[in-house]
């Protein structure tokens, strides 16, 4: 039962049994009332009948008119007394309705009487009327006492009801006074017992989870109040649980990625380092094989120079193999070597105006742009933090393969700079042979060409130059091309930030 039903209860059971004994009072009252109202009238009838015998008498010895007239008056107020009450219990009635029957009597006899004194003198002789006149005074005197001894008969059994009544009253005000003191004392010692046990268990509930045992429950079944609060903390205890349980399983995970986010930079750094010593490795391979190469190649071109037609045709041709061998083998070697400078040899990053660079690049091309009659343009190309050397390499090997893998029509060459949140995209557009999107990824690796050196002039490290170069910036470099249709070579540089830039980076730009 809920507690609020139990409270009503608790408060409307003492209240009804108030006004039960309210209404016993009540009760009690007007039942005092009537007994008392019935005494005093029958003892209002007791005076009034002794009344109406003393004025009886009076007539029968003066025959005057005037107790005959104060008879009759006393005799009415008598019969408006007896209008005035009415009784509940039988025997009281029957005692009333024998007054009221005797009175009657009684006005009936005393009007026989005083008719037969006020008789005239010829209506009978004296001797006739005394013995009648004498017997309706005695009726009247009998009557009278009849009156009178019922009235105080009715006036005993008043104060008897009265009595009565007013012990019944007594009795059932003390009963109910005592059942409402032990009703008030059941609920209350109930409502404690039930409320505050509850609470109790949900008090020492909440201790035990707040000490840290999620795996507690109150487990109360009671539909009250109290019981919903028990089930609402249940539900919230293993909520909390699960929360705790998805808690730990999270920082569980957070610590098993920080674990491999530390084995990754170790990687990372093993990979740079091993990546350095490699570029260490090919610079110093290539710089140190420089010398003996180059003797290698004197001495071939020196056999071939002295000893060309001295000896026989296969030895001629053996000498020309050797000495292109010797030539192709230095070029290969001063290609590496200019790859594994972009790393060795760079110089730090500082502000660079690409349109100075591009200046640059197009001077080194001088030949080559006049020889295609190649057509330059550009946009408007920002200042970026970079190796000035390397962008003009850069923008040179790409400028220079738009021309050198040119189609028939002489080479259009346009450079875009697009601004793309925290980075330029520079692209360098021409319109030459293009290349099949399955090669894309190639053509950017060390050494692959997908020409013969009959056909294009090349090595094959010119775009792996650049793909270096751009990385060392933090940029990334892509083409876009169809065969036929011209290409599209594009890489990304990081934008210097509004904020960094001050007019001390403006003056540092070297123009031309
Ligand atoms: P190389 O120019 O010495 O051949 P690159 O690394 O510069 O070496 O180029 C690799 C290959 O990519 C080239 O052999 C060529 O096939 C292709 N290539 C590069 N640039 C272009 C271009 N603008 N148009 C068509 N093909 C190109």
């Amino acid at each position: 039962m809920r507690i609020s039903t139990r409270l009503k209860i608790t408060t409307l059971l003492p209240l009804g049994i108030a006004l039960v004994i309210g209404v016993i009072i009540t009760y009690a009252f007007i039942r005092t009332d009537e007994a008392l109202k019935r005494g005093e009238v029958a003892e209002e009838i007791v005076l009034d009948v002794s009344e109406l015998n003393a004025l009886t008498l009076y007539y029968l010895l003066h025959h005057e008119e005037r107790p005959k007239l104060q008879w009759r008056m006393k005799y009415s107020s008598l019969t408006k007394t007896l209008e005035r009450i009415g009784f509940s219990d039988r025997e009281s009635r029957a005692l009333f309705d024998r007054i009221r029957d005797n009175l009657t009597a009684m006005g009936e006899l005393f009007s026989r009487l005083v008719a037969s004194y006020e008789a005239r003198p010829g209506s009978g002789s004296r001797a006739v009327r005394a013995p009648l006149q004498e017997r309706l005074a005695d009726q009247l005197v009998l009557r009278s006492r009849a009156v009178s001894s019922d009235a105080r008969r009715l006036a005993l059994m008043s104060t008897a009801s009265l009595e009565t009544t007013q012990q019944r009253a007594y009795l059932l005000t003390f009963l109910f006074t005592v059942l409402l003191a032990l009703v008030v004392a059941a609920t209350s010692s109930y409502m404690s017992r039930t409320i505050s046990r509850s609470i109790e268990r949900l008090r020492s509930g909440t201790e035990i989870i707040g000490s840290g045992d999620l795996d507690y429950r109150i487990g109360m079944q009671a539909d009250d109040e109290i019981g919903e609060l028990a089930k609402a903390f249940d539900a919230m205890t293993a909520k909390l649980e699960t929360t705790t349980v998805s808690r730990d399983e999270l920082a569980r995970e957070v610590a098993a990625r920080k674990s491999t986010e530390e084995r990754l930079k170790e990687t990372l750094a093993d990979l740079e380092r091993s990546n350095k010593e490699l570029e260490q490795f090919a610079y110093v391979a290539s710089h140190d094989l420089q010398e003996p190469l180059r003797m290698v190649a004197s001495y071939v071109q020196l056999l071939e120079r002295r000893y060309r037609d001295r000896l026989d045709r296969d030895a001629d041709e053996f000498i020309a193999y050797a000495v292109d061998g010797a030539a192709r083998m230095q070029r290969l070697i001063n290609d590496l070597l200019a790859y594994s400078r972009v790393g060795t040899r760079g110089k730090p990053l500082a502000p660079t105006d690409l349109n100075s660079v591009l200046g640059q690049a197009e001077s080194n091309l001088k030949a080559a742009i006049e020889e295609s009659g190649a057509a330059i343009t550009h946009d408007t190309l920002p200042v970026v933090m970079a190796d000035e050397t390397q962008m003009v390499q850069l923008f040179q090997n790409l400028i220079g393969n738009g021309i050198k893998f040119r189609g028939a029509a002489p080479p259009r060459i346009r450079i875009t700079a697009e601004r793309s949140g925290g980075e330029w995209r520079i692209g360098v557009h021409d319109n030459g042979i293009g290349i099949d999107p399955r090669h894309f990824d190639r053509i950017f690796v060390i050494f692959q060409r997908l020409h013969g050196s009959g056909d294009y002039p090349g090595t094959g490290i010119g775009l792996a130059i650049s793909k270096k170069i751009v990385e060392r910036h933090g940029g990334r470099i892509w083409v876009e091309s169809q065969p036929g249709k011209g290409a599209s070579f594009y890489f990304t540089i990081p934008a210097i930030p509004e904020e960094a830039r001050n007019p001390s980076w403006q003056t540092t730009i070297t123009r031309g």
